[in-house]
């Protein structure tokens, strides 16, 4: 909320989104317009771990108003994008009566989202189903540490896949897999 005329040229002033010139509503630079895509992208991968979760955008402070931003993924998606396009610079009026608690706070989410790359899950092996009790897994298990329904550590699984993968044999999979006290069976 700002008690300026909507209209009235504004100061940058997305801490953490590095956004561009001052006063102008001219183009950006190259270097401009990278770090306004980056932030698209960042944004992006937000709404991807967020907008499951229930959140219904991001809040970002503001130095110029010095208070908290809540803006909805859409339409923080449309600013960038007009930024980009024609380097008007976003506008102060989030949403409308926001409940800051479904907002998740720009650094926090850029954080998470860092965290979550460096912890590999994209990387790991999906695995398809638990051995131990036949289910087979949702979507959203195949990179799982455990089995949600028996609890068994599906990081066997996923181990037996990789030497598969590395081109062992069947013999040498259950021998690696005996020696490292993995297999039962
Ligand atoms: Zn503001
Ligand atoms: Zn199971």
């Amino acid at each position: 909320m700002s008690d300026r005329p909507p209209d009235e040229p504004q100061g940058d002033d997305f801490d953490g989104f590095d956004d561009p010139d001052e006063f102008s509503d001219v183009p950006l630079d190259e270097h401009e317009s990278q770090l306004v895509e980056q932030d698209l992208t960042d944004l992006a991968d937000f709404e991807a771990a967020f907008r499951p979760e229930g959140y219904r955008g991001v809040a970002v402070w503001c130095q110029d108003c010095a208070e908290e931003h809540y803006y909805p993924w859409d339409m923080l998606r449309e600013n960038l994008t007009l930024l980009l396009d024609t380097g008007e610079t976003p506008v102060h009026e989030p949403a409308f009566a926001p409940e800051p608690s479904r907002y998740v706070p720009w650094d926090y989410a850029r954080g998470y989202v860092d965290a979550l790359r460096d912890s590999g899950v994209g990387d790991r092996i999906a695995v398809d189903a638990c051995t131990q009790c036949g289910l087979t897994l949702p979507e959203e298990f195949r990179s799982a540490n455990f089995c949600p329904r028996c609890g068994v550590a599906l990081v066997m699984e996923r181990l037996r896949a990789a030497l598969d993968k590395a081109g062992l044999g069947e013999d040498a999979i259950a021998e690696v897999l005996r020696a490292t006290g993995f297999a039962t069976r």
